[in-house]
């Protein structure tokens, strides 16, 4: 089976995430390293560190953070762009501080300039800002998008592509959102369309490219480009899906987090959790 888990918060430190976590059945987190809605943050502190690496010792699984949302790699504006990368290598360097796997970022929307353009733009910056520091040990997770607006790896084409244009290959990996994709076009709800999916993302991006999995069911239909997530199976994916993606065995061992509303008890990603383990197996369909 998959490693479920979800976004929890840090506040009080970041060490708390995993008391957090274990309190509603947690086998894997998601954390914000700093606010993700302000560029900059006072430096973290050591004894913060410490507690965070003391904590994940004691109780081990894979740790995934969220980058700023207002990070874009593909702008084309100087300026936000040079804010962007070095908003970019903080988060990377707070991370491996941590010994966080993997840093999850929307790969940046390019404002008009065009697809190819932007798509180059997110490499270079992605290469420049890794080049950096060669201390960073952890992942760049480029997240697909639902498509909206000019935002830029709604596609795993588009992903790939930026992937084909990284020199430091290594360093970049994939989170695939489950909301995003069927907002952006992907038909998880069916069985023939889960099947199309994974062989899409194995064959244009590679298994190994995988490393995280957003667990959200989506409030927007198939190809709305609109991205609002719902909790498990209240939303347009349905609990097949989720039956279907934490059982299959191409994913096992791999760090599924919820992003669901917390509902007015903040208790949304428990009962999420409890539903996805109720779950009877459905099995995947066959790969091509
Ligand atoms: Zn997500
Ligand atoms: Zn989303």
């Amino acid at each position: 089976m998959a490693l479920l888990g979800a976004h929890v918060s840090t506040a009080g430190g970041a060490a708390k995430a995993f008391a957090r976590g274990s309190d509603i059945g947690c086998e894997s987190l998601q954390i914000f390293v700093k606010s993700p809605n302000q560029w900059r943050a006072k430096p973290l502190a050591q004894e913060d560190v410490d507690a965070f690496r003391a904590a994940r010792a004691a109780a081990p699984q894979p740790v995934v953070a969220h980058a700023a949302y207002l990070i874009n790699l593909a702008s084309p504006k100087e300026d936000v762009l040079e804010r962007s990368k070095a908003a970019l290598l903080d988060e990377l360097q707070r991370c491996s501080a941590l010994g966080v796997d993997g840093l999850v970022l929307h790969p940046g929307a390019h404002l008009g300039a065009g697809v190819d353009e932007g798509l180059e733009r997110i490499a270079r910056s992605l290469d420049e800002v890794l080049a950096a520091d060669p201390g960073i040990t952890t992942t760049v997770l480029l997240e697909n998008t639902a498509g909206q607006g000019s935002t830029l790896g709604a596609s795993f084409a588009e992903l790939a592509r930026v992937l084909e244009l990284v020199d430091q290959k290594d360093k970049v990996a994939v989170c695939l959102d489950t909301c995003h994709a069927f907002a952006a076009g992907y038909d998880l709800a069916s069985a023939e369309g889960y099947r199309a999916t994974f062989d899409e993302f194995f064959e244009v991006l590679g298994r190994e490219r995988l490393a995280c999995v957003h667990l959200n069911d989506s409030k927007h239909p198939l190809g709305s480009r609109k991205d609002r997530h719902d909790n498990v199976g209240a939303g347009l994916i349905g609990l097949d899906f989720f039956a279907r993606v934490i059982h299959d065995g191409a994913l096992q061992g791999l760090a599924m987090v919820l992003e669901t509303p917390l509902g007015d008890d903040d208790l949304g990603h428990k009962r999420d959790l409890e539903t996805l383990r109720a779950l009877a197996p459905q099995l995947a369909p066959a790969g091509a």
